[in-house]
């Protein structure tokens, strides 16, 4: 495999770009904005097909992104489908998940299946979005930092030709193609520029999080899930979790995520940490003289709160489409593997010629989304009404469900959509079987 992390360069000068040098106009056959997990991966994927493409973000890499870090076996699937070293520095891997929820606390062990790896991975998204971006470029994708992009160019019937963008601070350009991917993340202006709204009837996650450091827990083999949550002052349960996970240099990141109670609205994530971490043993060293950094907190877009997909040459992948997972607010997989799904749908149009054989392609883009995650979504999405946004976990992880090793194994696997297709064991043929019941959602277009 590649290494990926032993060119310490700054893509930007990889790809000959200096701030302030950008030309006016720029054309490629995709421009991907935003380079994130989404975007890298869509443009490292365009760029392995031989595509011609320009990657756009408006900060310059490496940059903090408010995130937990954490990824699960699909993630990992999804590095190793671009060939990233996994194997070098700085990747924590993890055995399994850790759930404490009152005087409960059990471990799970990523399952061993045909389709995904049995292990997980935290890196920090500083480190994280920095190797992405740098294997798009080494793939040959051309990387624009410190371009932030303002709005779409669109002809005359309204189809996007390019972006509009402010380079280097000031200075106006144009890049135009004749499709463009949106992986701007959860603020999507891209897409509401395109009057793509978010479903209002959808709650939006906020979570926070901030770095210790905590020598007793930055090795820890487990991702620590804790269930038992309240609203601060109060002993009503918040509508989420919280984390504890292992960066493996000395930090770890620590942070926790909720719905919008369906009673109580939305909990002040801020206080909910704090009253969380003071409960914790002292040895683990979350405390104030302990923290790397502030409290950082941003949105979290679930369950595809967005649609179309596609419209009109614009493609939404990652938190711009609302892709994070409404069972567990996981959503770095996710990015990277609409990510890649995009590339595909992107490349294969610019091999047919322009009109409707070339659209055709590009809107089986949301119908291939609607595929693989359509009902699991829809199902999710019912599962943060009816009971997340209520209670939390408290229902699912009761005393019961704690005391059953299947149960919770079944429980993990739901969470994180860990399934081989076909089924291969009895979890598979129960899960499998429950999303197959639900009716598929229907593909919006516009
Ligand atoms: C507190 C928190 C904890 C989380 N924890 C986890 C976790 O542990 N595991 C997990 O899997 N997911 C987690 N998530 C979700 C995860 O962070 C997102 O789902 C993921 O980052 C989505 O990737 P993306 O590429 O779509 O968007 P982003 O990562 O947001 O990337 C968007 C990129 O677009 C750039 N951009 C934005 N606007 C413009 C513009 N106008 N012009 C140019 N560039 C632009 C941004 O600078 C950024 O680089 C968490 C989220 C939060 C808020």
């Amino acid at each position: 495999m590649r290494d990926s992390t032993s060119d310490r360069s700054s893509p930007d000068e990889r790809s000959g770009y200096a701030s302030g040098e950008q030309a006016p106009e720029e054309e490629a056959e995709v421009i991907v904005v935003g380079a994130g997990p989404a975007g890298s991966s869509a443009a490292f994927h365009l760029a392995g097909a031989g595509v011609d493409v320009v990657l756009l973000e408006k900060s310059r890499f490496p940059r903090e992104k408010v995130c937990g870090d954490g990824l699960t076996p699909r993630a990992v699937h999804q590095l190793i489908r671009m060939g990233i070293d996994i194997d070098s520095p700085g990747w924590m891997r993890s055995r399994g998940m850790r759930w404490v929820a009152g005087d409960h606390r059990v471990h799970i062990d990523w399952p061993s299946l045909g389709r995904y790896p049995d292990f997980g991975l935290s890196r920090s998204r500083h480190d994280f979005d920095d190797i992405l971006a740098r294997h798009a470029v080494a793939a040959g994708a051309r990387l624009r930092g410190g371009v932030k992009v303002t709005g779409p160019v669109t002809d005359r019937a309204g189809r996007v030709t390019g972006v509009t963008a402010v380079a280097g601070g000031q200075e106006r350009a144009v890049y135009r193609a004749p499709i463009v991917i949106a992986a701007d993340g959860a603020s999507a202006r891209l897409a509401l520029a395109m009057g793509l709204e978010r479903d209002k009837n959808r709650q939006i996650a906020t979570a926070a999080r901030r770095y210790y450091r905590s020598a007793e827990r930055s090795q820890d083999e487990y991702l620590e899930l804790w269930a038992d949550l309240r609203f601060p002052g109060s002993d009503h349960y918040l509508p989420g979790y919280g984390w504890i996970f292992p960066m493996g240099d000395g930090r770890v990141n620590v942070g926790l995520g909720a719905l919008p109670h369906r009673r109580y609205g939305k909990a002040d994530l801020r206080a909910a940490l704090a009253q969380w971490l003071a409960r914790t043993p002292h040895a683990w060293g979350l405390r104030e003289e302990n923290a790397d950094g502030p409290v950082r907190s941003a949105a979290l877009p679930l369950g595809f709160n967005r649609h179309p997909l596609y419209t009109r040459g614009l493609i939404l992948v990652g938190d711009s489409g609302g892709m994070i997972s409404p069972w567990n607010g996981e959503g770095i997989g996710q990015a990277m593997e609409a990510g890649e799904v995009a590339a595909e749908s992107a490349a294969l149009a610019l091999a047919l010629p322009q009109g409707p054989r070339r659209e055709r392609a590009l809107l089986h883009y949301p119908v291939e989304m609607n595929r693989r995650w359509g009902r699991y979504y829809r199902l999710g999405n019912a599962a943060a009404d009816v009971v997340f946004s209520r209670s939390g976990f408290q229902p699912v992880l009761n005393r019961y469900v704690m005391g059953s090793p299947f149960l919770l194994r079944t429980l993990a696997r739901l969470l994180a959509d860990l399934t081989d297709k076909p089924s291969r064991d009895a979890i598979d043929h129960m899960l499998n079987t429950l999303v197959r019941l639900v009716p598929a959602p229907r593909v919006g277009r516009r």
